[in-house]
């Protein structure tokens, strides 16, 4: 059943190889996980590459197995970083509160402003993700000014990852792993099972970027039409847990679900089925709204810098190290399950780290 959604969904596809709130905020403890599974986010880079006009093509064509592997990056600085958790997600329903007490929103304050005024613990409660995209939006734009490639290639994976981190639903809630409703597992299952099910795997079709007149609006739309999805993932898995028999639900071994390394008991092929039928053309969409939300900020930066005449660059044209330490840091990171978290150029880049809730937060 799996393997006919997938090829479902394969059908018909061109072959592109392609705050305010240092108050006291009011809930308790948030983790979140780490975003797309890493398969996913190296086919959003991927496709929003080629989702780019031709001005911008042949730098980001000329290096993008580095930018496919560059985009993990943010991911993987979680285990090393305490700071980093919070840019991968926002709390909506803590700002949502925030704002109504203060009887103003507060969303459109920007990231200078925002930053000195959150301790540790309340970005962490928070998540930091717009803000932090409003500033790679800054940088990038001024290293495109600049013509600086290292910098632009380097800022463009990190927009990559953040930005398509913001078009997951369980990225932009309290709720994030389903603790809340007795779901706990589905911020996996969503991320990082089901793509995987129902993804081709590397033949989407790109569309066209835009030029954005704001991108600050933009994101906070991206994150906000995220957030009214979430009510939809947690429905679907609610209405295959009420379909099937609780007994259904999981196969007798523990650790893995369609090849993916979980550490909780293992989704039987039926519920994945199930769930991956009615989710499966939400995440399918998403996606690719994702990699033309990435080419259209990508392409917004380059115009608001002036159009800078961008060349394609050669390895050897790049700071000595810039793209061995991306390679050397995509194949040796543990994932929390002690696996190896294997992003570097294979099939398993699907079957990576465990993204129910890593180490991203205190
Ligand atoms: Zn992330």
């Amino acid at each position: 059943m799996i393997n006919k959604l997938g090829s479902a969904y394969r059908t018909g596809q061109v072959v592109f190889r392609i705050m305010v709130i240092g108050l006291g905020l009011l809930f308790g403890q948030v983790q979140q996980a780490a975003g797309w599974g890493f398969g996913c986010h190296q086919q959003v880079t991927e496709l929003a590459i080629y989702s780019l006009p031709k001005e911008l093509l042949p730098l980001y064509r000329s290096q993008l197995d580095y930018l496919k592997l560059a985009c993990l990056q943010p991911d993987k600085r979680r285990y090393v970083n305490p700071a980093e958790g919070p840019r991968h997600y926002l709390t909506t329903e803590i700002l949502d509160r925030v704002s109504e007490q203060q009887n103003r929103p507060f969303w459109a304050q920007p990231y200078d402003s925002v930053m000195p005024r959150l301790g540790m613990a309340d970005r962490h409660r928070l998540g930091m993700l717009p803000w932090h995209l409003m500033s790679l939006k800054q940088q990038l734009t001024a290293a495109m000014a600049s013509r600086k490639p290292a910098d632009i290639l380097y800022l463009s994976a990190e927009v990559a990852h953040y930005l398509a981190d913001a078009h997951v639903p369980l990225h932009t809630t309290a709720n994030y792993n389903g603790q809340l409703t007795n779901q706990a597992g589905i911020h996996g299952l969503w991320e990082t099972i089901i793509p995987r099910l129902v993804l081709p795997p590397a033949n989407l079709m790109p569309t066209k970027a835009q030029y954005q007149d704001a991108l600050q609006p933009m994101i906070w739309q991206t994150i906000r039409q995220s957030y009214q999805e979430v009510d939809t993932v947690l429905r679907a898995e609610q209405w295959v847990r009420r379909y099937l028999p609780p007994e259904l639900w999981y196969t007798a071994t523990t650790g893995q679900s369609a090849g993916i390394k979980t550490g909780r008991p293992t989704y039987s092929d039926r519920f994945l089925g199930l769930y991956a039928d009615r989710i499966g053309p939400m995440v399918v969409r998403k996606l690719r709204l994702s990699a033309w939300s990435v080419a259209s900020f990508w392409y917004t930066c380059w115009v608001d810098a002036g159009q800078p005449r961008l060349i394609p660059v050669r390895e050897g044209d790049l700071p000595p190290g810039f793209v061995d330490e991306v390679r050397a840091n995509t194949t040796q990171q543990p994932n929390r399950d002690g696996a190896e978290a294997s992003t570097a150029n294979t099939d398993q880049n699907k079957a990576a780290s465990d993204h129910d809730c890593g180490p991203c937060c205190h």
